[in-house]
């Protein structure tokens, strides 16, 4: 079943082990904010210090396995259309609208959507970690080590699939900030594959 997930919005949902979650970008350069806790002991949560540690690159692509805190697997990317997302930078939130764009009232962005949908299954905002970005493009570079935000190269039906090694507890959202989407405000659709 396809699900959408309307501009500037967030979900939450249960996803078992062996089960997959295809992310895909309907109208294109749509990022996704992707969270996984572990769906029984939600203190073990995807990390971005263990992965890029154990990969020993910033980019992830097919095949790529994503930590938790606790150096278990709790996603691999089994199929990648656009091959290139960020895992360094934080959830948008109204602090970021209000420190990098001005905003006097900021949206709560993808923080607070993810906040929101996680609230029913115990998740507090703290708990909150860097999510997997799922089609933002955030070039490094390499000898001062200054980040850009770049529009994403994922274009119209392109998609990820994640695969679950564990149970799980997933948050997605369809990103809420500016740059990240070049500038314009898109659904996000998921399936889970069983
Ligand atoms: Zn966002």
């Amino acid at each position: 079943m396809l699900h959408r997930i309307e501009p500037r919005s967030g979900v939450a949902f249960t996803l078992k082990r062996g089960q997959r979650l295809k992310v895909s970008d309907p109208e294109g350069e749509q990022v996704a904010d992707l969270l996984a806790f572990n769906a029984d002991d939600v203190d073990e949560v995807i990390s971005s210090g263990r992965t890029l540690d154990y990969a020993s690159r910033i980019f992830l692509t097919t095949g790529d396995p994503l930590y938790s805190n606790r150096s278990n697997v709790m996603l691999r990317l089994e199929e990648d259309r656009v091959g290139r997302h960020d895992f360094l930078l934080t959830p948008c939130s109204a602090d970021t609208f209000r420190i990098i764009y001005g905003d006097e009232h900021p949206h709560r962005g993808c923080f607070g959507n993810l906040a929101a949908a996680l609230a029913p299954f115990g998740i507090g905002p703290d708990r909150i970690p860097i999510a997997f970005n799922v089609f933002m493009n955030v070039t490094v570079d390499g000898a001062t080590g200054e980040l850009k935000v770049e529009p994403p190269r994922s274009r119209a039906g392109d998609y990820t699939v994640f695969a679950a090694e564990m149970d799980l507890i997933i948050g997605l959202t369809a990103c809420s900030a500016l740059q990240s989407n070049n500038y314009a405000f898109k659904p996000i659709h998921y399936e889970i594959l069983d």
